[in-house]
């Protein structure tokens, strides 16, 4: 799926977590900027397909296949592999903590204890953006089959989870417009101070759960298979599809609004 939606579901949930908190403005706006960044950084795993991989990542770790081919291969820094896993996911969270920890005692005097207790302090933005990555790993799943079979959500276990063909790589509005309803109606929520904190919190939980549920409902109306393995000939058909079926659930004006967003975009959308 695309970036954008991904990291949109990212602050949708972040919206959430933050819904879990007292605390101010800016605590809260941490939490969701943790949620969409744990959602967009899967993809770094696409880095291979820069121009400049080969002579720079590729010189300095003597790989022994061009960007392209570890693109679709299956090594543990393929797309889709290590980057798309829970493992991922959590470790990438503990080294951020731990390197913020680090940062603030200015690299001196290290206690394990302490770490433990900033971590502690930290579990809304650690989980925030934990789910934002998990939230990107299962958007993934249900996008065509290709080289890989879906996504390695258990790494080191070598199962690839998903590659079901259910929706293209792109063109996804509904969900990007779900997602983002999701993210200003709990902004919208989470701005109203008046609530007591949890029934703000049964509020952001109910509005995304309805979300979600509408997301699924949508990946699995599409009536049409994406899937192919490998590469496939009908690459442009799928593409065309894809924005038809959007035509389609979104009626003419809202779809050419989209596609008009869309093609003043610089990435696939
Ligand atoms: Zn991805």
């Amino acid at each position: 799926m695309d970036i954008l939606t991904h990291t949109i579901t990212g602050v949708a949930i972040g919206t959430v977590m933050a819904s879990f908190t007292n605390k101010g403005f800016e605590k809260k706006l941490l939490i969701i900027i943790a949620g969409g960044f744990g959602a967009c950084l899967p993809d770094i795993d696409a880095i291979s397909l820069w121009s400049g991989f080969d002579a720079t990542l590729g010189r300095l770790f003597a790989l022994n296949h061009s960007g392209k081919e570890i693109y679709s291969a299956k090594f543990w820094y393929s797309h889709h592999a290590f980057f798309h896993s829970i493992f991922a996911g959590i470790l990438i969270a503990l080294v951020i903590i731990a390197m913020a920890y680090l940062i603030k005692i200015k690299f001196r005097n290290l206690r394990y204890t302490e770490l433990k207790s900033y971590q502690k302090k930290h579990n809304l933005l650690l989980f925030s953006f934990v789910l934002g990555f998990i939230l990107h790993l299962l958007q993934d799943m249900p996008t065509p089959c290709s080289t890989w079979g879906g996504v390695n959500f258990f790494w080191p276990l070598n199962s690839y989870i998903g590659g079901t063909g259910h929706i293209w790589w792109w063109n996804n509005y509904d969900i990007f417009l779900i997602v983002l309803a999701i993210t200003i109606i709990n902004t919208i929520m989470l701005s109203i101070s008046n609530f007591k904190k949890h029934i703000l919190t049964k509020i952001t939980l109910g509005i995304f759960f309805i979300g979600f549920t509408l997301c699924i409902k949508q990946i699995n109306t599409r009536g049409y298979k994406f899937n192919y393995t490998n590469s496939t000939s009908s690459y442009q058909e799928h593409e065309l599809k894809s924005k038809e079926i959007q035509k389609q659930i979104l009626g003419e004006s809202l779809f050419n609004i989209m596609l008009t967003f869309d093609n003043k975009l610089k990435i696939y959308f």
